[in-house]
């Protein structure tokens, strides 16, 4: 099981930075980055950004981040910053549950036309 610290610590191996940066910034003890680095079989870009499980990839196709879109619609709410930088809002559909992506516009509660049409015929709102 990844723990936070663990995530923490890979996250920031991820983008290159050495074990006594690490420790650092986050403050955990040289050991701990290290042991953790160690313990990380996985190689980082192969799991999950949200939850730290390890990302099953299928070959030959664009690399996946994350292990579900649960954890993706997790991990974008939770990082406004980058979601700012594109635009895109990371949304799940009100009526399908579907998560989708909303370009610009924050309120969209619904994937595509039919849902918003289906969730009104349902008399949901
Ligand atoms: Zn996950
Ligand atoms: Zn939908």
């Amino acid at each position: 099981m990844a723990t936070d610290k663990s995530i923490e610590i890979m996250e920031y191996r991820r983008q290159g930075l050495g074990y006594k940066r690490i420790a650092a910034i986050t403050g955990y003890s040289l050991n701990t980055v290290k042991s953790v680095c160690r313990r990380s079989q996985t190689p980082a870009g192969k799991r999950c950004l949200q939850c730290g499980a390890a990302v099953e990839q299928p070959p030959h196709r664009k690399e996946k981040k994350f292990c579900s879109d649960k954890c993706r619609v997790a991990w974008w709410n939770s990082h406004p910053e980058r979601v700012k930088r594109r635009a895109f809002y990371h949304m799940v559909c009100a009526h399908c549950g579907q998560p989708f992506e909303s370009y610009g516009n924050q309120n969209r509660k619904y994937c595509s036309r039919r849902c918003y049409d289906d969730a009104r015929r349902k008399g949901v709102e």
